[in-house]
């Protein structure tokens, strides 16, 4: 199978070197050839364990990579609270999708934890022996599941860059305490977009001759840039929809809609993906926080960054610039690289462009789009806890405050899937707050956890519970510009 970039036809990768590379070398992302004519029996997965699906997923979208069984063996087993690695659990008459049973309590995880197999494997097979530098730019979850997955892996290191004011009391606790030797974490001035931004320019810098060819170091990405990345998440959308059928909710066959708490576009995106496998996807609903410009370009055709950026209690979706919605261009336009291309373009130097309204329609028949605002977040947590006993995080709320107004808007009568991307106890504060809307807050994030705990009977996940006692290791803090120089330091400690 070919992979090219979504910018140019002629940029051609095999799986392995677009692992190895995240980004194409026009700033484009990589993207099967032929992702709609690829063989693959989805009923199997209607009887298989989580394992096996990934393995068959997997296969399927990174053909080039020997022995996956093993490779996911490594990146799964022991490391999730449950072997199922993504339970679905019932909640009134629908759905939610954990996502945050693995070691960092995000659903980063789920991907993270298989990346550093892959990355390792593509280079064992391609003979590379450089040491690749991983840049990451994180809202929050990202980068600590990414030192979880990469920390003292053999020929990597790793760099993770995180807004300074963007991320939570216990997202900083997890990064900043990280330990390993190939590990670094700064901290950049500014917020995500302004993280995103100054990686993905030491990126073409160095691709542009700012790191030579022979440093003995090449850069790669562990965001959902990478397809690696977006790969391993395609997995528990028919985990999910095997769940339904062996719960009797659905016959296999039947729709089932998902609703995506999103912000870069990954997460929706690997839906569209299982919908491209066959898995009979209904809607992919897409969710968003006050930074509604989702909503807004599948409403109007219209993407518009150039608005307010607000901080909201839902951080990893504070997002303007979703970088993964150019791989959904791509693929409505059958691959017309040369409008994908017009389009980063006046995004990146106007800050908006406007699809075709056939473009637009193609993506309405597959899309639906809705945003909530903190206070309707806050509402969610309460009203969910209080009908069904089931503590939320703020994401997975957005998530199901947007299920109900689809519902409402379609009359949909079929369940839908809500994608849960965190555990409430990283955002301890603003989950209390919305149980006990009365009450003062007291103490610090993790005296908030255990308020949060003997309040609810929930438990602490136990790499969360532990935090509070880990030295900090991490105090580096730059501005946007200064991270080229940044990221050229730590390619010298190779
Ligand atoms: C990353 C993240 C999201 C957004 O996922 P995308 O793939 O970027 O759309 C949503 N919720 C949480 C908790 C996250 O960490």
């Amino acid at each position: 199978m070919i992979y090219q970039s979504t910018r140019s036809k002629a940029l051609k990768a095999d799986s392995l070197q677009a692992v190895l590379k995240g980004l194409a070398p026009d700033g484009g992302l990589y993207l099967p050839q032929q992702i709609d004519t690829i063989a693959f029996d989805w009923k199997c997965t209607l009887t298989e364990d989580t394992q096996a699906i990934a393995v068959r997923v997997l296969s399927a979208l990174l053909p080039d990579f020997n022995n996956m069984p093993q490779l996911v063996e490594q990146a799964y087993t022991g490391k999730f609270e449950t072997e199922e690695l993504t339970p679905t659990v019932p909640v009134g008459e629908d759905y939610v999708l954990e996502l945050f049973r693995g070691p960092t309590s995000a659903f980063k995880d789920v991907a993270l934890s298989m990346l550093p197999q892959l990355l390792c494997a593509a280079k064992a097979q391609t003979g590379d022996t450089d040491t690749t530098l991983i840049l990451t730019a994180t809202s929050g979850d990202t980068g600590k599941a990414a030192l979880a997955g990469f920390a003292d892996v053999p020929g990597v290191r790793i760099v993770v860059f995180y807004p300074e004011e963007g991320v939570s009391p216990v997202q900083k606790a997890q990064m900043v305490t990280q330990a390993g030797a190939n590990v670094q974490v700064c901290a950049v001035k500014g917020n995500f977009d302004d993280a995103q931004t100054g990686v993905k320019r030491a990126f073409a810098a160095c691709a542009a001759g700012a790191l030579p060819a022979d440093s003995g170091v090449e850069l790669s990405s562990a965001n959902s840039i990478n397809i690696g990345r977006l790969a391993p998440q395609v997995t528990y959308y028919f985990k999910a929809y095997a769940d339904l059928v062996r719960a009797n909710r659905i016959t296999a066959g039947d729709p089932v809609d998902f609703v995506v708490p999103t912000g870069n576009f990954g997460d929706i995106l690997a839906g569209y993906f299982a919908k491209k496998l066959g898995l009979p996807v209904g809607m992919l609903v897409c969710a968003s926080n006050a930074n509604n410009v989702l909503t807004d370009f599948l409403t109007t055709g219209c993407y518009d960054r150039r608005r307010p950026f607000h901080k909201t209690d839902s951080p990893s979706m504070d997002i303007l610039v979703s970088s993964n919605l150019e791989r959904l261009l791509y693929l409505v336009t059958k691959g017309d690289t040369d409008a994908v291309a017009q389009w980063m373009n006046s995004l990146n130097e106007e800050g908006a462009y406007t699809v075709p309204q056939g473009v637009l329609e193609k993506l309405k028949e597959e899309f639906w789009a809705g945003c909530c605002s903190d206070i309707d977040t806050a509402l969610t947590i309460k009203e969910v806890w209080d009908a069904h006993g089931y503590l939320m995080d703020t994401h997975t709320a957005v998530a199901w405050n947007v299920a109900q107004q689809y519902k409402k808007a379609v009359g949909a009568d079929r369940p839908v899937v809500v994608l849960s991307t965190a555990s409430p106890y990283k955002f301890p504060a603003a989950v209390l707050a919305a149980l006990c809307p009365q009450q003062q807050l007291t103490g610090d994030g993790f005296d908030q956890m255990e308020q949060l705990q003997s309040l609810t009977g929930v438990p602490v996940p136990k790499n969360l519970s532990g935090l509070r006692q880990r030295a900090v290791l991490h105090k580096d803090c730059i501005r946007p510009d200064q991270l080229l120089d940044y990221v050229l330091e730590a390619a010298k400690k190779n």
